[in-house]
């Protein structure tokens, strides 16, 4: 049973429901690049898949980039002159600069407004901003909210901690037939949003979870990292794993409503750029495929020239062109339960593609077989499924050991899955075989 099917089994509503409440479970979590948030969201990761957490240290060289310092906060507040509370972190963690430096001061609003961060354009949201690599603190209000305050001195605090710790990550590693190996990556460094990070979170861990259970020709990584630097750090630990990658996926902003988008790797026409584009032209009503860019989420790492990894990235609205991302707005009702079983049913697709695409030989070469006798012409004109008679003959015809499926299937324009079984008919019939040494 291929993993499309196995998907099948379970109502695609109720699989959509089950991924939106485990985002829901994360969403509250203030995570970040490093510390309790991003360790903690991890552990629930690993509740459900048997993956390991992985800590570097603070100072860690890792290729140009060094390991920072580990950031956990506590809390942190704006109180006005009469002691209330008027912005509250415990409210929504989207409120602190993400990164923040510890800081307890009385300020004046004029000092103040230089630290707060807002959104014009959308006066109702918060925004999400970061300050990695440069010390510094902020806070993030609605415009609604920013341009309320009186004047007047303000009692500010941010309980937070930067000092050295340990980046965490995730890694699933599902041994296969073979060692080449598929890489899906997502990125768990995000606070309270919901798009951009829990949606490629939870998929993915779904899709760990199908894996788990069955036997697969290759061989499966999983990895949970905070954005960029998580990247960087796997690729400089694990050169001579990097070296068996044969595909891979990044999956980010996968549960909005929007239609599907693949950015294709930098090496453009891989066989998982291919799979990709294949599987949406024919299971989903729209999609684009756009090319690659050296911008993006951490596919930038996996196809940087020094690696140049067949790694694409599948995303529903592109992040940065919506206007929720990197906001409060990007929040569970952003999430939709029946586009995220959606995007999980074609992150399967792509899998079945790639574990299924093999080469064959046509036995029967010289003319064409005689399908009728073997009950696979119809006697009579029109009582086969036209795509169906369509694939025996284009399997048939270019089944001739160069051709893999996914070639036959893209030249005949017709769906994987059918190409796929049909060479399985064939098979059984005597008239293919595979080739010895496919693929691996
Ligand atoms: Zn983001």
């Amino acid at each position: 049973m291929n993993l499309v099917q196995q998907l099948a089994q379970t109502d695609r509503t109720v699989v959509g429901r089950e991924l939106h409440q485990f985002a829901a479970k994360l969403y509250p979590i203030c995570r970040s690049i490093t510390g309790n948030g991003i360790r903690q969201s991890l552990k629930m990761i690993q509740e459900r898949i048997p993956m390991e957490i992985l800590e570097v240290p603070s100072g860690t060289q890792v290729f140009d980039w060094i390991v920072p310092k580990e950031w956990n906060i506590k809390d942190a507040f704006i109180k006005d002159s009469t002691g209330r509370c008027v912005v509250d972190f415990k409210k929504c963690n989207l409120h602190v600069v993400n990164y923040s430096t510890p800081i307890r001061a009385k300020l004046p609003l004029s000092e103040l407004k230089k630290r707060i961060h807002s959104i014009p354009s959308h006066p109702d949201w918060i925004p999400y901003r970061t300050s990695y690599y440069k010390e510094d603190w902020g806070f993030c209000l609605s415009q609604t909210q920013a341009t309320s305050l009186p004047e007047g001195d303000y009692d500010v605090c941010i309980d937070s901690s930067l000092s050295d710790g340990h980046l965490s990550y995730g890694e699933l590693y599902l041994p296969g037939k073979v060692k080449e190996e598929v890489l899906i990556s997502c990125h768990a460094c995000h606070p309270s949003l919901a798009n951009d990070n829990l949606s490629g979170l939870t998929v993915a861990t779904h899709l760990a979870e199908l894996l788990a259970g069955k036997t697969h020709q290759y061989s499966y990584r999983f990895l949970f990292i905070p954005g960029t630097i998580g990247a960087i750090t796997w690729l400089s630990r694990n050169r001579e794993a990097v070296t068996r990658i044969r595909h891979g996926l990044v999956l980010t902003c996968i549960g909005d409503r929007g239609t599907f988008h693949y950015k294709q790797s930098r090496q453009e026409s891989a066989e998982v750029d291919r799979a990709a584009a294949h599987v949406l032209k024919h299971t989903v009503a729209s999609s684009t495929i756009l090319p690659f860019s050296p911008y993006g989420y951490d596919e930038r790492q996996y196809c940087s020239p020094g690696f140049d990894l067949p790694v694409g990235c599948l995303m529903r609205s592109v992040w940065g062109t919506f206007p929720e991302y990197h906001t409060s707005a990007d929040n569970l009702d952003f999430l939709a339960p029946e586009s995220l079983a959606e995007s999980l049913h074609v992150c399967a697709s792509i899998v079945d593609v790639l574990e299924n695409n093999r080469h064959y030989l046509n036995l029967v070469p010289f003319g064409e077989p005689q399908l009728g006798r073997r009950g696979l012409y119809p006697s009579m004109g029109g009582t086969a499924p036209e795509s169906e008679l369509s694939a025996r003959l284009w399997v048939l015809n270019l089944s001739d050991g160069n051709h893999s499926l996914l070639d036959i299937a893209e030249r005949s324009d017709l769906p994987f899955g059918l190409v796929n079984a049909t060479a399985e008919l064939l098979l059984q019939n005597g008239l293919l075989a595979p080739v010895d040494n496919d693929r691996c």
